[in-house]
């Protein structure tokens, strides 16, 4: 260690000292104080490391008490950032499980605030005066919009899959098309959800082409179900054959053996409606006789996470029953944001109109441009030539496994930085608070507004203003 070295490392306050000298700073003095300890022996540890480093990029003034208050101050200010943070989602992809999939509606909102902040009737019966089941709030609701004889919802379908596939299955097996032996993003796969339950996985037919035959032929004693699985993010074309849910649901008759189906996404909306291409629903599943079905709360469904499971009342008994199910119970606030989103579907215009998911599925062409046209007309007001602002029209995306082919033609803007670099306007958008997450295509930063909230446009604008403030690009 050289002389220059040894006296930088001497002058670094110590700990102490700069903790003295918070007291001064209207930021460092609100902070916890194990927080401010914190950043204190981090900055004075990241200035040690450089010295010792790389020496000639730092001098007296870098480790004098001022410079490292405010070294200080960047890192407590980012401590004191909540982890979970209000995101802008410019990408498109309405269902973005990375960014928390469905918006809640207002009603759904209200009530879990509500629920949240007053005792409730969670597991009490109101007209008997005893212990009461925390799924009445949802069953009926669940029974009418479907119409299955009874329901019960879990954690997330993932859990739902899990439960039914213990209860009905555990040592025995399981019939599955090779065509429908899915791996959902975050590892849910169903062959080793599966061998979690215990059942046994017996696949059949190819992956493009399965027939009824080829489950009749794997058919035995030791089976205990027949399961179909939507195909969710992906599918097959082509020279392809599958069995439906309908003659699936005949077979099992014919020999006794029940039939589950994993929606996966899961809607009680027939898409043809509104111009988007079918998804099956949830009552077309249980009008084809599934003796149950599993799907998800926080896909197509627009409402909180969570894994709804409806049919048979037998079958839903046994899974009631099945110990799993206290592991995989819901909580109150789920259940009431659970409970007003599906109020929301007993009529479906309203459904649609309320439920942010479906809104942004269905945002007319007019209103995304019109959307468009004023985030493009505000970038453009910022005026800095560094960057380069366009309208454009692109292609948005369901996300969540559903509808995995759908390209929604949608409009948004693009930016350029002709003489800098994209990757660190993309990196600052996306560590600014709030982040603003789009995505990089053809050499082009691409915002889709039909995931933005209108409260989100000047979110982006100052995001944008600051990017330009502060960055040479
Ligand atoms: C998404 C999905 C799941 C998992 O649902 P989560 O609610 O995310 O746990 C299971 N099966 C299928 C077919 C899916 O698409």
């Amino acid at each position: 260690m050289d002389d220059q070295t040894q006296t930088l490392l001497q002058r670094l306050p110590s700990v102490d000292r700069l903790l003295d000298s918070a007291r001064h700073s209207e930021t460092l003095r609100q902070a916890p104080h194990s927080v401010l300890r914190n950043a204190a022996r981090t900055a004075l540890e990241a200035l040690r490391h450089q010295l010792l480093q790389d020496k000639a990029s730092l001098d007296v003034a870098d480790v004098s008490e001022a410079a490292v208050l405010q070294r200080i101050e960047v890192l407590v200010k980012a401590a004191l950032q909540p982890n979970l943070r209000q995101t802008v989602n410019a990408t498109g992809i309405v269902i973005h499980t990375n960014l928390g999939r469905s918006l809640l509606c207002q009603d759904a909102i209200d009530n879990l605030t509500l629920i949240a902040s007053r005792y409730s009737n969670l597991e009490f019966n109101l007209d008997e005066g005893r212990r009461g089941s925390r799924y009445s709030a949802v069953e009926n609701l669940l029974c009418d919009i479907t119409g299955a004889e009874a329901g019960l919802v879990v954690n997330n379908n993932a859990g739902a899959v899990l439960i039914a596939l213990e209860t009905m299955a555990k040592d025995r097996e399981v019939i599955v098309s090779r065509g429908e032996l899915v791996e959902i993003g975050g590892a849910f796969r169903i062959p080793d959800v599966m061998s979690k339950s215990g059942a046994l996985l017996k696949e059949v037919g190819t992956t493009n082409r399965t027939h009824l035959k080829d489950y009749a032929a794997a058919l035995g004693d030791r089976t205990a179900l027949l399961l179909k699985v939507h195909q969710s993010n992906f599918a097959i074309t082509g020279f392809t054959k599958e069995v439906s849910l309908k003659e699936l649901v005949d077979f099992g008759g014919q020999h006794d053996v029940p039939v589950m189906e994993d929606l996966g996404s899961g809607t009680f909306v027939d898409f043809r409606r509104y111009g988007l291409p079918w998804e099956p629903t949830v009552q077309e599943s249980v009008a084809s006789g599934a003796d149950i079905v599993t799907f998800s709360g926080d896909k197509l469904l627009g409402g909180p996470q969570a894994g709804i499971i409806v049919g048979k009342r037998t079958y839903l008994d046994a899974i009631k029953k099945n110990p799993i199910n206290r592991a995989l119970r819901i909580d109150k606030l789920t259940l009431a944001a659970l409970e007003s989103t599906l109020r929301l579907y007993r009529e479906e215009s309203r459904a649609v109109a309320n439920i942010p998911t479906l809104q942004m599925m269905m945002t007319p062409d007019t209103v995304l441009a019109q959307r468009a046209d004023r985030l493009y007309t505000g970038l453009q007001g910022i005026g800095d030539p560094r960057l380069v602002f366009e309208r454009n029209q692109l292609q948005s995306r369901i996300g969540g496994g559903s509808l995995p082919l759908l390209e929604l033609p949608s409009h948004g803007v693009a930016v350029t930085a002709p003489d800098g670099s994209l990757q660190r306007v993309e990196t600052f958008l996306r560590q600014h608070v709030p982040p603003v997450i789009g995505r990089i295509e053809k050499d082009r930063f691409m915002m889709d507004v039909r995931t933005l909230r209108d409260d989100d446009l000047p979110h982006i604008e100052k995001a944008f203003r600051r990017m330009l403030k502060k960055e040479s690009l």
